[in-house]
């Protein structure tokens, strides 16, 4: 894996796609820092090393150019946190990029204007609802065409290009993968990138057994494919969240008003026998707590996850099944953790998350390697306070959970192919 580490950047230019799809407020300031922050080790790095660093990312679903979503809002913080001032071309690939980015010295920063100001950057034109199929097609390609063009101005502002954007990761656009075919032995990750393949590669390839994933969350319709890849991978598949009824009805529960799809019954049946067929354990809580409506003040009680009455629905797991899961964490040297066990928003329903996420710190403590990855499992364990008692916490939501239903990823591939 051909890393910031690996590379001479004495009197380098090196084009870093970031991903600075920072929350802003009304004011423009930004709300949660922690994907700038991510990037500042490898921009460090490189200016460490001799080099400057020419920074580029999207901000927001802009159609066309627009003040509100231009990334000099994040540029007082920018410099603040790299402790010098970064310059900024208004237009990513416009005259300002090409002569700030020559006039570039060892040492100094520029920021480009948000790459989605252009459509090409996508490869996808912005339309209006009104226009036909055929339009759209010819738009299209129109768009594709002049996308070469706008990768290879981007490409020669600089001498080599960093990709340290795992968020965009699974996106082939013009930044995050286009691009790198314009460095053949020029291109390499970033440490966000570095850490994050790594901590993938550990869980998905390198593994050390027993291996259990815990999947949760609402829907088992999103986690199809994942399920269908981590069957062929774990020794134990933990099922929580609201997706737990669907099996627990295709097995003849009882599940009262619970979440459930139904069109998904069938395919729960074929998972429960595929992962018998495949030696692998599923493991579904075997009781909860279930409301007698949808809200934090709703009445509650514990049963059985097989026997919930009419009127109500399983909000949580109950505490007979943190302990079943907790018995088979603790037994696990490989750990991935997608999709909370119950609401864990409301705090009546928050209990089998929390213990949850205790378990895996607690496995993770005893020299266990533990991935949390994608959306609701990250708020979880921030919320929790406990994401530096686990190994990883992927900063990821789409890429993360691509990875994990086997994709290959075109922002890595396109740095390690040759
Ligand atoms: P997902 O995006 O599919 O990972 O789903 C996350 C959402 O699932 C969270 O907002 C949880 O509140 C919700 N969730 C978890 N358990 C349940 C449940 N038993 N019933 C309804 N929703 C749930």
């Amino acid at each position: 894996m051909k890393t910031i580490d690996d590379y001479n950047f004495t009197g380098k230019r090196a084009i870093m796609r970031v991903d600075f799809n920072v929350p802003l407020d009304e004011n423009f300031n930004i709300t949660d820092t922690t994907r700038i922050d991510a990037a500042i080790p490898s921009i460090k790095k490189i200016l460490a090393s001799g080099g400057s660093v020419i920074l580029m990312s999207h901000l927001g679903r802009p159609k066309g150019p627009s003040k509100k979503l231009s990334l000099i809002h994040v540029l007082p913080y920018l410099s603040v946190k790299l402790g010098l001032q970064v310059k900024f071309a208004d237009d990513c690939i416009g005259q300002s990029a090409v002569d700030l980015s020559a006039a570039l010295k060892p040492g100094e920063v520029l920021l480009l204007e948000n790459l989605r100001f252009y459509e090409e950057e996508e490869g996808k034109p912005n339309l209006p609802d009104t226009v036909t199929e055929e339009e759209k097609k010819a738009a299209k390609a129109k768009v594709k065409e002049s996308q070469k063009e706008f990768t290879k101005k981007l490409a020669s502002l600089a001498d080599c290009y960093v990709n340290d954007a795992f968020g965009t990761a699974h996106r082939a656009h013009a930044s995050t993968a286009l691009i790198a075919k314009y460095f053949p032995n020029d291109k390499m990750f970033g440490y966000l990138m570095r850490d994050e393949v790594a901590s993938i590669k550990k869980v998905l390839h390198d593994t050390q057994r027993p291996f259990t994933a815990v999947l949760g969350g609402a829907k088992v319709s999103s986690k199809i494919e994942i399920i269908n890849n981590l069957l062929h991978k774990v020794d134990n598949l933990i099922i929580g969240g609201g997706m737990m009824f669907t099996f627990i009805k295709a097995q003849g529960g009882k599940i009262g008003g619970s979440l459930v799809e139904p069109d998904f019954i069938e395919l729960a049946k074929n998972i429960l026998s595929g992962a018998k067929e495949l030696g692998v354990k599923i493991i579904l809580p075997v009781d909860a707590i279930a409301a007698d409506a949808f809200a934090d003040n709703a009445s509650k009680q514990l049963v059985k996850a097989d026997e919930i009455p009419d009127g109500w629905m399983g909000l949580d797991i109950g505490p007979e099944s943190i302990k079943l899961f907790s018995d088979v964490l603790n037994n696990s040297k490989t750990i991935l953790w997608n999709g909370p066990m119950g609401v864990f928003e409301m705090c009546s329903f928050q209990t089998g998350t929390k213990e949850l996420a205790l378990a895996v710190a607690e496995a993770t403590g005893k020299g266990a390697f533990s991935l949390i990855g994608g959306g609701d499992s990250v708020a979880a364990i921030n919320k929790f306070k406990l994401a530096d008692k686990v190994s990883y916490v992927s900063t990821g939501g789409g890429a993360m959970l691509e990875s994990i239903e086997g994709k290959e990823l075109p922002g890595v591939k396109a740095i390690l192919e040759d």
